[in-house]
């Protein structure tokens, strides 16, 4: 089963199993995080310092003050696995 992962930080897409995706570096559910639940969802490249989590936890910002990239982000959290799925459109 392949899934599509989205680099939240840089855009970054590549479409892989989740063995794939672990041992190439994604922090991605279900080694990283959980679904559904809000963590880092970062490429092998970029730190979790400028993604939407740690935005929440570590800046203490609300929803409202995160920006549409990080929003988007969530959203596509709370809509895991199904979100994660190749084919399906980003809109
Ligand atoms: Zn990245």
């Amino acid at each position: 089963m392949k899934y599509r992962y989205i680099c939240e930080v840089c855009g970054k897409t590549e479409i892989l199993t989740p063995e794939e995706a672990y041992l190439a570096g994604w922090d991605y559910p279900p080694f990283m995080g959980t679904y559904g639940v809000v963590s880092a969802r970062t490429c092998p490249d970029c730190p979790i310092i400028h993604t939407a989590w740690a935005a929440l936890m570590m800046k203490h910002k609300t929803y409202m003050e995160l920006t549409d990239n990080q929003k988007e982000t969530i959203r596509r959290i709370r809509g895991e696995p199904g979100s994660m799925m190749p084919g399906q459109s980003e809109e």
